[in-house]
């Protein structure tokens, strides 16, 4: 059998392009195609810088990292133009100095928590907190010698009472998740200052807009960028913002150790969705005082939780505090429906999607049974006599006579009697 030749087989990377870069050979022209592009694009939109690998001009610089306007950009995962943008856009809207970006919501929280506790630390965090933000204080108290005691979240100045010597963080949520209390922060940050203990805030209800951490003294507030910010129901992260110098050194280098960091795609997704943010939240805010005050009529509501409404728990804080309202709230039922009825009613509304992650254009609903939710007793709050199950409504951006009508026939047709 005769050998096969060696020119029979072709190799497309052998030879020169015939324009272009004459001196090199095809493959290297793939790599590093000396392009041509026209300066003087601009655009809305900044640039969506994909990149893991920052190229730098010479050595010296890439020696030099931390001088801003010649080696600011050191590696892919720290920062890129285009989470830069990001940052200071949610810095400039919320009134930070810094924000650091995370895959998600729960990361933001997560890197509270390892930036500034160590083993023999003490934790204050509210008995309503987001559900694995305490999960995470509970890994942490069994794994990590970090105590984590949970206060009810009407404490307001009595918060002073468990604050201990190594007590070194507050965490605050308002208002809380699923039962809506809104804690006095004025209070609850008097009382963390004159002990010289850090506080941070979950502050996604309010998208940063309508309660300013900053101003009040807070020292970091935490954004899931997942639920208003992005907007869209699409896109998970997490902000961690603050103006303060030193613990902004902390979170960073935490961030950087823990190898967090998002996608350019990611960042440009969320950077489409600020422009619209406080007109979005509006919208929302407008919708959900609508359902709400509706709600607040039927016979087979009892309470409507909603910070906008005197029924909530902490509705005087919310109107000293805050400058609007946001698109999630709660009710409980009346105490005569069981929670098998109540889950039925959450299955024949039409227009309210099952599911968890809010901030998007589509309504939502979800049943909770809340006593099982509060090992620290601090629910049901003092005074209240009722038994129903609650359930968390969302309310999007659908018209709202259509969402009052849905609401409306699942009750008629599920808690007739
Ligand atoms: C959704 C949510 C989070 C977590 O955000 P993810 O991006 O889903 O991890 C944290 N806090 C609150 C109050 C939330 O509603």
């Amino acid at each position: 059998m005769p050998a096969i030749k060696e020119s029979a087989v072709s190799d497309p990377t052998s030879g020169k392009p015939a324009s272009g870069s004459a001196s090199h050979y095809i493959q290297t022209v793939a790599v590093q195609p000396e392009l041509d592009i026209a300066p003087g694009f601009d655009s809305f939109s900044p640039a969506t810088h994909r990149g893991s690998t920052v190229v730098f001009r010479n050595l010296a610089e890439l020696r030099a990292y931390g001088d801003r306007g010649t080696t600011y950009w050191r590696y892919g995962l720290h920062a890129t133009p285009t989470s830069e943008a990001l940052c200071q856009h949610l810095a400039l809207l919320e009134g930070a100095r810094h924000t650091l970006l995370l895959p998600s919501g729960l990361a933001a929280i997560s890197l509270v928590y390892f930036a500034l506790l160590k083993s023999g630390d003490d934790v204050l965090v509210p008995d309503n907190v987001y559900g694995p933000n305490r999960d995470h204080g509970e890994w942490l108290a069994r794994d990590f010698g970090v105590t984590v005691r949970y206060y009810d979240p009407m404490i307001g100045g009595g918060i002073a009472g468990m604050i201990r010597a190594n007590t070194r963080l507050i965490w605050m949520e308002s208002p809380g998740s699923v039962t809506m209390e809104v804690p006095d922060s004025e209070a609850i940050v008097a009382a963390a200052k004159a002990r010289g203990v850090l506080t941070a805030i979950d502050n996604t209800w309010s998208a940063g807009l309508y309660f300013r951490p900053f101003d009040m003294g807070i020292d970091i507030s935490v954004q899931a960028l997942t639920k208003y910010q992005s907007g869209g129901s699409d896109v998970l992260m997490g902000a961690v913002l603050t103006r303060d110098d030193a613990v902004q050194a902390r979170l960073k280098r935490a961030r950087m150790l823990m190898g967090w960091g998002v996608s350019a795609d990611d960042c440009h997704l969320v950077l489409r969705s600020l422009p619209s943010l406080p007109v979005r939240l509006a919208a929302h805010d407008r919708a959900a005082r609508e359902v709400a005050e509706w709600l607040h009529q039927r016979p087979e509501v009892v309470r409507v939780l909603h910070p906008a409404l005197p029924d909530c728990p902490g509705h005087a804080n919310w109107r000293r505090d805050f400058t609007g309202a946001s698109g999630l709230f709660a009710i409980i039922m009346h105490e005569r429906y069981s929670q098998e009825q109540v889950d039925a009613f959450v299955e024949a509304l039409r227009l309210f999607a099952i599911g968890w992650s809010w901030g998007g254009a589509h309504s939502l609903a979800v049943p909770y049974h809340v006593p099982t939710m509060r090992p620290a007793g601090s629910w049901p709050p003092a005074g209240w006599q009722h038994a129903g199950e609650l359930v968390r409504l969302y309310i999007g951006l659908e018209d709202t006579r259509d969402l009052i009508a849905d609401l409306r026939q699942a009750m008629e047709q599920v808690l007739k009697g």
